[in-house]
């Protein structure tokens, strides 16, 4: 059944160097508070390849302590180690790994298989930490469980399997790097007399192939099959048949070389595909976990949004009423008297702040205006050739007048839409038409272009537009000053300082009156930004702390995970994974976790978004705040899955293994 190819690759080894020795190895448990036990005393050993040693011993005499040292998941409290002639003692955690992945393989008695990994994933485990590309894997572990006779139970998952079943799957993993050494601590202890006769025979034949095997047990007759039997009794060896003749073809492992790239590719894709299956194992779990984040980032994007679109409202408010416009009128004092007067002298020292781009003045009031049979009463503005420009407006048909036509009184008129439409029709535009406002005629010299719902309580397209001097000269003849001045600063920046200058300046005018009033749109605005902008902040960060929250629970849940898998880590790390494995794979599950968290957070928020704006909440979901909370998730899982999963890297494997 079991034949050739087990041993790792076949290197001459240095002659007469034993494969194994022990030199007054101790091995002391407590100290400090706790008592101190010397499990093992001076234990002096020579293991040759190709070796079968049989350990024997009563429960508690130091067999298991033994074997976890000659395994190298654990390291002796004095004394010298020699593998292959090189002290251990010099190794470091990663090249002990490397020793346990590539030399040894060990049988437990109670086989230590993964729970959740089927038979032949169980035995591909080890072969995953020395690199070996998938395929290659795969087909070794089904090629050593139909020599084991488990062709038919590969899927099977451990507990679908007879404790023979699993012992002998656990040997095939084992041997799945090569398995030089194997090491069985009582591997027939927890089977029926059957069972262990068919793994005794299993292990007779490896060690006939060339394996050397080292069998722990506490049951003589089992003892008795092997080659050389070692008795220890209360951690000293008290009796040993001697070295028995032995191959001396058989060689220890030698460092296998892992392609870096590809080895790191596959890694993570390992760790990937177990981490899936451990979130999909505790399902209810993995599933309030994920609520946890999902609730963060959901509520990271849509408070975002809703922050957003808040702010793009006052936003397009400020578009439509400039951003650096005041309007400005006399009025009566505060204090009681007449109301002031805006001169043309007062306007031109306005517009001579440093702070202040333009002032326009405005007269604006209904009158009839008339063409042909129709008349109508109609808004009539009078303002200077600036009111396009400042108001962010464009001259549909024809052109707007000049500073030089108001100069000269020119009875010039331009149309707002609908009222080019009233007194024209829908044709072409009604360039060099007469009408009559009051009792005044004006040419049509263009159209406004339409501005449709944003132009505030008055509607803009309903108005005619007249210079302002001519205006006053031919329709407003009885107004001795503006209805109001709009005054435009010279930046968003200078809109406060703008309105203080040009009070302190009015006043000083006006001989101390404040007799006028300025209405500062743009500043409320502004203010109104700000404000909207502070609160976007904070209920950001208010959602960036629930998403946090959800983090905390990612790191309790994987502290859970670890504590629970106590037992998996011990056996990933005796079949050789290196820390950086341990730490790769849990990390990747939290990761997982909250990537998954994020993708669903995401698309949960894109529902609830659309289902806001549908029902009139201005929301604006952008692109950058869904990568930004899916970002921050996933680093969330990052940071957050570290300590449970450096937790998990640094475990003693003696103590994980001995783990629930
Ligand atoms: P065996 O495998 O021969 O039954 P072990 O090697 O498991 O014996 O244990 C030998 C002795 O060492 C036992 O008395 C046990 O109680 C003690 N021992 C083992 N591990 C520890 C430990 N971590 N701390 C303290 N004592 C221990
Ligand atoms: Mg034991």
């Amino acid at each position: 059944m079991v034949s050739h190819d087990a041993p790792a690759t076949p290197q001459p080894r240095a002659a007469g160097v034993p494969l194994i020795e022990l030199r007054g190895i101790c091995k002391r448990y407590g100290g400090g508070a706790q008592p101190q036990v010397e499990v093992l005393r001076d234990v002096s050993l020579t293991i040759h390849a190709g070796e079968f040693v049989a350990l024997v011993g009563a429960s508690g005499s130091g067999k298991s302590t033994l074997m976890n040292l000659l395994g190298c998941l654990d390291r002796p409290s004095a004394g010298t180690y020699l593998f292959n002639g090189r002290d251990v003692a010099g190794f470091d955690d990663d090249r002990l790994a490397w020793l346990r992945r590539d030399a040894f393989g060990f049988v437990f008695q109670g086989y230590h298989l993964i729970a959740g990994e089927s038979a032949r994933e169980n035995v591909e485990m080890p072969a995953i930490y020395a690199g070996v590309p998938a395929p290659v894997r795969a087909q070794r572990a089904l090629a050593l469980l139909a020599r084991l006779g488990l062709e038919a139970r590969r899927d099977n998952l451990p507990h679908q399997l007879s404790g023979g079943q699993q012992q002998r799957v656990s040997i095939a993993r084992a041997l799945m790097n090569g398995g030089g050494i194997i090491l069985a601590d009582e591997p027939t202890g927890a089977l029926d007399s059957h069972s262990g006769a068919e793994v005794m025979a299993l292990l007779r034949e490896l060690a006939d192939a060339g394996h050397t095997v080292i069998l722990i047990t506490h049951d003589r007759t089992v003892a008795a099959q092997a080659q050389r039997v070692i008795e220890i009794r209360d951690g000293r060896i008290v009796a040993d048949s001697g070295v028995a003749a032995h191959r001396r073809d058989v060689a220890p492992a030698q460092p296998r070389k892992r392609d870096g790239f590809s080895t790191w590719r596959t890694d993570l894709h390992e760790a990937a595909r177990t981490a899936w299956r451990g979130m999909r194992m505790n399902r209810t779990r993995t599933g309030l976990t994920l609520l946890g984040i999902v609730i963060g980032v959901v509520s990271v994007i849509v408070m975002l949004a809703i922050g957003e679109g808040a702010r793009q409202q006052v936003v397009a408010q400020m578009g439509s009423m400039g951003t650096t416009i005041m309007y400005m009128s006399s009025r009566p004092p505060p204090s009681g008297g007449p109301r002031g007067e805006l001169t043309p002298d007062d306007l031109d020292a306005v517009a001579a702040l440093p702070q202040i781009r333009r002032v326009m003045p405005v007269i604006g009031d209904p009158v009839t205006v008339r063409h042909g049979r129709v008349d109508r009463e109609l808004y009539v503005l009078a303002a200077s050739e600036d009111m396009p420009s400042i108001h962010h407006w464009k001259v549909a048909a024809g052109r707007y007048y000049t500073a030089s036509e108001d100069r000269d009184l020119a009875p010039l008129a331009v149309l707002g839409h609908k009222a080019s439409v009233h007194f024209f029709g829908d044709g072409p535009p009604p360039l060099g038409r007469q009408l009559l406002i009051g009792n005044s005629p004006f040419e049509v010299i263009g159209v406004m272009a339409e501005r449709g719902a944003d132009s505030g309580a008055q509607d803009y397209d309903d108005m005619v537009f007249i210079p302002y001097r001519s205006g006053r000269a031919r329709v407003y003849q009885a107004m001795t000053q503006p209805d109001y001045v709009v005054v435009e600063a010279a930046s968003s920046a200078d809109v406060l300082a703008g309105e203080a200058a040009m009070r302190r300046l009015l006043v000083a005018r006006h001989g101390g009156r404040e007799d006028f009033g300025i209405g500062n749109a743009a500043a409320r605005l502004q203010a109104e930004v700000a404000t909207r902008r502070s609160l976007a902040v904070m209920l950001g960060l208010i959602a960036a702390v629930s998403l946090v929250v959800g983090g905390i629970g990612v790191m309790n849940v994987m502290l859970m995970t670890v504590r629970e898998r106590t037992r998996e880590i011990g056996i990933r790390m005796a079949s050789g994974a290196r820390q950086a494995d341990i730490l790769r794979q849990f990390l990747t599950e939290s990761v997982l976790l909250s990537v998954v968290g994020g993708v669903a957070g995401v698309l949960i928020s894109l529902v609830l978004g659309a289902a806001l704006a549908a029902s009139g909440v201005a929301v604006v979901l952008s692109v950058s705040a869904m990568a930004c909370a899916f970002a921050f998730a996933a680093v969330t899982g990052l940071v957050f899955g570290w300590m449970p999963a450096r937790t998990a890297a640094r475990l003693d494997p003696v103590v994980a293994l001995a783990g629930e």
